[in-house]
């Protein structure tokens, strides 16, 4: 039997923590004169919690604790992509030349910044294909819609205002749609076949000169490389559509394949998963997007370029620029800069090779994963997998068990769970990405602590339906928490009343 530990208590706040008198923080006399306050403006009583320096440094250093992050434990979120982020990168971003300098400074005094974009951008370029790239978004769905208003600015470019419809496979990611529908186009979804891949003959359905385009997410959201993607770009080409890569799983190419080279005229790279920025808490990120030289003409700017090329001893000037026909800003100044800078820091240090062996070990790593968990798991689109694989969280013998409850029972062994219920073509979704930064030990552990679940599954599902029992939290109502929001309990009752 698997022990039981009970679930702890919950977490003292800083009031229950408080004694009337202890302090931690001292202010100096004021060296101007007091002045009255008019008495109406203050309050009589300000219920401040009384800690000493001491207690105030243990209880949040804990409580930073309690959160299971990246610099803490296994993360194998699917689609997240949740490497360990160099510490150095931290460094690089906090540097006052970095960190201290303002967007409207004269360019002449930021000439070290302005550099580092224009390399992060050819960076950008050399690893994708593309022609040129913009800096601009702040995320990658936000990458998406840049993109997505990218391809219709071209029809429309053009005069040809037929092209409404976009096309988005069943693996594609759920943002993808959203994307497709902020730009106000017609979304239309096609399946995908037996492997996995794009259905060829529903795509060839919907191939006419109403076509706007179709974003594709490859490797698609089952971890799979589109093995038709070449033929899946011609006949959208062919119907004058034009091919939008979402490309945040880009941590299973980098040196390998190039995106603009199978035919995908518009990518976005998300510089905070492939390219190691913190994230997971909300941001911030960056969302670049690459296209190929007929659309560089609508990258939104300003874009960093060389303004007065190198002469002599001399280093380049360089300057912002805006494309003719660009479709304008889509963020204030010049996007995430701190995030470009961590991104530009890893390309340097890993260096071309590097980047490709990052890729290499990443898709390893996942498929050392798979093989080693087929036999307990189903796995429904079974092939050679890129950086992450989907299997079932479900048995047909034990059909009261769910993901969700493995998901939970994880937490005990000290992992955080997989993507649950995504993708949605896979019932009972368990999609793992376990990145190139993690060790054979850590992923056997992982594969060990799936391996005694499927087995608890079947002899004692109790063990996984009350799970976690080891957290600080035990198993929460994800509905009432989502509907009954409290924002601030931290407060004393007698403040909040
Ligand atoms: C994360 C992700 C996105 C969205 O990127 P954000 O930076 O979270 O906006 C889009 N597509 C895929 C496949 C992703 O994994």
């Amino acid at each position: 039997m698997t022990e039981f530990t009970a679930p702890k208590p919950v977490e003292p706040t800083v009031y229950d923590l408080s004694s009337p008198g202890r302090q931690g923080a001292y202010f100096p006399q004021p060296d101007i004169p007091l002045a009255d306050l008019p008495e109406d403006l203050l309050r009589q009583d300000l219920p401040l919690p009384e800690l000493a320096e001491i207690d105030v440094v243990r209880h949040f250093t804990r409580l930073s604790q309690l959160n299971h992050g990246v610099d803490t434990g296994f993360y194998p979120l699917g689609s997240c992509t949740m490497k360990f982020n160099p510490k150095i990168n931290e460094v690089v971003a906090r540097l006052p030349g970095f960190a201290q300098i303002h967007p409207l400074q004269p360019i002449e005094t930021v000439q070290g910044a302005l550099g580092l974009m224009y390399e992060t951008q050819e960076w950008l370029k050399a690893i994708s294909g593309y022609d040129a790239v913009s800096l601009q978004p702040a995320a990658g769905a936000h990458g998406e819609l840049t993109g997505v208003l990218i391809i219709r600015a071209y029809h429309l470019a053009r005069g040809d205002h037929k092209r409404v419809k976009m096309l988005i496979p069943d693996s594609a990611h759920g943002t993808n749609p959203a994307s497709s529908a902020m730009s106000g186009l017609e979304i239309i979804e096609i399946p995908s076949d037996a492997r996995g891949n794009v259905d060829l003959e529903a795509l060839r359905a919907h191939c006419d000169d109403t076509l706007a385009g179709l974003m594709i997410t490859n490797p698609n959201t089952l971890g799979l490389f589109d093995e038709n993607l070449t033929e899946v770009c011609q006949l959208v080409h062919q119907a004058g559509g034009l091919v939008y890569g979402d490309g945040a799983n880009l941590n299973a190419l980098m040196g390998i394949a190039r995106p603009a080279d199978y035919g995908i005229d518009v990518m976005h790279f998300n510089l905070h998963k492939t390219f190691s920025t913190p994230h997971g808490g909300g941001g911030p990120g960056s969302g670049p997007v690459g296209v190929t030289a007929k659309l560089a003409p609508f990258l939104p700017g300003p874009i960093a370029a060389v303004v007065e090329e190198a002469a002599g001893e001399e280093p380049p000037l360089y300057g912002l620029v805006n494309p003719e026909q660009s479709i304008g800003r889509v963020k204030a100044f010049h996007g995430h800069f701190g995030v470009i800078v961590r991104a530009f820091t890893y390309m340097l240090m890993l260096g071309e090779e590097g980047l490709r062996a990052a890729s290499e070990h990443a898709v390893l790593n996942a498929n050392y994963l798979q093989a080693r968990l087929r036999d307990a798991y189903h796995i429904p689109y079974d092939r050679i997998c890129m950086h992450e694989f989907v299997m079932e969280g479900r048995w047909e013998d034990v059909p009261d068990v769910h993901a969700l409850d493995i998901s939970k029972r994880l937490m005990d062994f000290g992992f955080h769970p997989p993507t649950n219920y995504f993708p949605l073509i896979v019932h009972e979704a368990l999609m793992i990405e376990p990145t190139e930064t993690e060790s054979k030990e850590t992923l056997d552990a992982f594969v060990e602590a799936l391996l005694q679940i499927a087995e608890e599954a079947h002899t004692q599902p109790e063990v996984l339906k009350t799970a976690p029992h080891n957290t600080p939290f035990g198993r929460l109502d994800e509905v009432k928490a989502a509907r009954d929001l409290v924002l601030c309990c931290w407060l004393p009752e007698s403040a909040s009343a």
